[in-house]
């Protein structure tokens, strides 16, 4: 039997997985005109998609793994080519067949998700431990919601203080809610986008069975990749549970008065919109609702708002790979703040949060600018 090429193999992944809208490509290149790289370097997209229908792509090249998924580019296509889906599935052919190089840093992290279920290489028994002097209680079947901290805001100590606010305000509001600990694994948003498809579906089975047995029916996240993937990816796995992001659930307590302000924040605050809140799940409303309801906020928008908002780089895996100084988007996106007068950049989401407190401090504008979740925002002025 003749042997195939797994290069004939990759090109059969990508055609497979990009399906009909590859072919629809045309060439017009609004996707490489759009693309946020070219604030930084240049990343030719629709070049590789003509590779990509050609099976002709270097799986060598360092460009693989560039796209940070933030679906700017899909906006832009007239042919409705779901172009962070080819570009998984590149990454899908590279890491399935072993034909190239996968970078180190998304190596190790990929094993600390296989091994103990989080990105951060924690224990799985210390999840929980951010809600230890809290008095949460542990989800029971009944329980009105599941609250699921994703794995940056369970274990990074910068970042726990944002599920610490939310439960606080779930508590002040009197929510019946639960949490799951230990059991809960990463989502596997990530993963999947850096296309370890295994990882990411075992990922998914565990959650899945983990909340049916517990007879959970909603489940609210704090992270809007967690949302991704629980209301679009989870559903395909038999996973069927409501869903809500924490900006919604939020803006209903304001809403129905369940949760009322006793301070003024006079603060002059910038909203930065995560890709997957806004462009992949289009909550753009809710999260400026909010801060415009809290007594003494004034709420600035910066240059690309809403559908153009700019990537803050942290997507499709690429939170954990190195990018050079200079060529960070969260160090551009921290400039636009700046450019509004705000002294607060507020976030709905923990990679941004990452980011942005990063290029804070890398560009040294600790001091002039603060980021904040909303969550903190408003757990200061209940
Ligand atoms: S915008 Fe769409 S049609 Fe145009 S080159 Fe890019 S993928 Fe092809
Ligand atoms: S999804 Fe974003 S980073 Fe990826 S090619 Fe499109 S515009 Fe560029």
């Amino acid at each position: 039997m003749q042997a195939v090429s797994p290069y004939r193999e990759a090109a059969n992944i990508i055609i497979e997985e990009g399906g009909e809208p590859l072919n629809l490509c045309y060439q017009c290149g609004l996707c490489s005109a759009t693309c946020p790289w070219n604030l930084v370097r240049s990343f030719p997209v629709h070049m590789m998609i003509h590779e990509a229908q050609l099976g002709l792509v270097d799986f060598e090249s360092e460009e693989v793994w560039q796209c940070v998924a933030c679906r700017a580019c899909v906006q832009r296509c007239p042919r409705g080519v779901e172009i962070p889906d080819i570009m998984r599935a590149l990454r899908r052919a590279i890491v399935s067949l072993g034909i190239a190089k996968v970078p180190d840093s998304l190596r190790i992290t990929v094993k600390n998700v296989s091994s103990v279920g989080n990105p951060l290489g924690e224990a799985a028994e210390k999840r929980a431990d951010w809600a230890k002097d809290m008095d949460v209680s542990t989800f029971i079947e009944g329980t009105e919601l599941l609250y699921f901290a994703c794995c940056i805001q369970a274990y990074d100590p910068m970042i726990q203080k944002v599920a610490r606010a939310t439960v606080n305000i779930l508590k002040k509001a009197q929510v019946d809610f639960g949490i799951l600990g230990a059991k809960q694994t990463c989502c596997g948003e990530s993963v999947r986008k850096a296309g370890m498809e295994s990882v990411f579906q075992s990922l998914a089975q565990n959650n899945i069975s983990v909340f049916t047995e517990a007879g959970v029916k909603t489940i609210l996240v704090t992270s809007p990749h967690c949302y991704h993937t629980f209301t679009q990816e989870y559903p395909k796995f038999g996973g069927n549970f409501e869903v809500i992001h924490f900006s919604q659930y939020l803006a209903r307590l304001i809403k129905d008065g369940r949760l009322k302000f006793t301070k003024e924040l006079n603060k002059k605050v910038t909203y930065h919109d995560s890709c997957c809140l806004g462009r992949y799940a289009g909550i753009y409303d809710e999260p400026r609702q909010i801060l415009e309801s809290i007594p003494g906020l004034e709420l600035v928008e910066m240059r690309d708002n809403r559908e153009n908002s700019l990537c803050c780089g942290g997507c499709a895996g690429r939170l954990w790979m190195e990018t050079k100084k200079g060529e960070r988007f969260s160090d551009i996106r921290i400039e636009q703040a700046l450019e509004t007068g705000a002294n607060t950049l507020a976030v709905f989401c923990p990679y941004c949060m990452l980011n942005f407190e990063d290029s804070v401090l890398t560009t040294d504008k600790a001091g002039i600018i603060e980021v904040k979740d909303i969550a903190e925002l408003v757990q200061e002025a209940i």
